[in-house]
């Protein structure tokens, strides 16, 4: 689902991301925290070489600002991590946990790390007191819309109790991705915006910070329901995101929840799952029928 590979340059050198990094801070006026993206891992020192590591560091640290940058949990050990507090040590760590089920990690996301590699780097974190972001992935392909809810839910679940703040990711289809040639085909439908508020309602007692800004939401593309409640539901899991608050999750009424209700009960009793009818007949129209 993931097509960042497609899009990284071969000829970036590392002089070019301390540029870049230093280009972007240039016009940043007062701010209190940096999250740096570089779509891979900070503390892999093959993506980011040490001294540009250490340089945006210093940097965080003269301006006295915190850094938040990703990292996979392979490179979050005390060797590798150490040093970064040494220079800077008002950081927080992302991790994409993506799932708390090995088997989805393994064979929906083919993500090459288990459930206990984010674990243990959680707690060299947690040693450290440093904060932990988690990414919950919602709706990796090969599993139904109710199992990829059950999923997150226990995602949530399992990521909140070490982290300080818990990111919900609905799946987008990418370019050039799996996910794509599946969507393609009419196997694979992104995560309905019910299922998202299902997953955040489930979530908020946590007592963790829960947040959402689903990519790409209300397209096809994204997370969507059926179009006409798209954007009042976006809505309000974006104030939901700001303020924590259950209640602006909201309870918008539209006719699609019964269709979604309706295939969440019936994925389950079909092979493979259902393919993606709505968008197919959208379309094509019925005249796909007599073709
Ligand atoms: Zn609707």
């Amino acid at each position: 689902m993931c097509g960042y590979n497609m899009e990284s340059a071969r000829a970036i050198a590392p002089g070019d991301i301390l540029k870049q990094f230093e280009s972007a801070t240039a016009e940043l006026g007062e701010v209190g925290m940096v999250k740096l993206y570089t779509s891979g891992s900070f503390l892999d020192t093959c993506e980011v070489p040490e001294d540009v590591a250490g340089a945006v560091l210093r940097s965080c640290h003269d301006r006295g600002v915190r850094l938040l940058f990703e990292s996979r949990p392979e490179y979050i050990t005390p060797g590798r991590l150490d040093p970064v507090l040494g220079v800077h040590d008002d950081i927080e760590v992302a991790i994409g946990l993506e799932s708390s089920n090995d088997r989805i990690l393994r064979y929906s996301i083919n993500k090459g790390f288990t459930v206990a590699d984010f674990d243990a780097a959680a707690a060299v974190l947690k040693e450290r007191a440093v904060d932990l972001r988690s990414y919950v992935l919602l709706k990796p392909p090969y599993i139904t819309e109710a199992e990829a809810i059950a999923d997150s839910i226990s995602t949530v679940k399992h990521a909140a109790a070490v982290s300080s703040t818990v990111s919900l990711n609905p799946v987008n289809v990418q370019k050039g991705t799996l996910v794509e040639k599946l969507w393609r085909t009419w196997a694979y439908r992104p995560p309905w915006l019910w299922s998202v508020l299902e997953v955040l309602k489930a979530s908020a007692s946590t007592g963790t910070r829960v947040v959402c800004d689903p990519t790409g939401g209300g397209k096809e593309r994204g997370a969507h329901n059926c179009v006409g409640c798209d954007d009042v539901i976006l809505h309000g899991i974006k104030a939901f995101s700001q303020s924590q608050d259950v209640s602006r999750l909201g309870a918008p009424d539209c006719s699609c929840k019964e269709l979604w209700r309706n295939l969440l009960e019936l994925e389950g009793s079909v092979m493979g799952g259902t393919c993606d009818l709505q968008r197919f007949f959208r379309r094509h129209g019925a005249s796909a029928f007599t073709r």
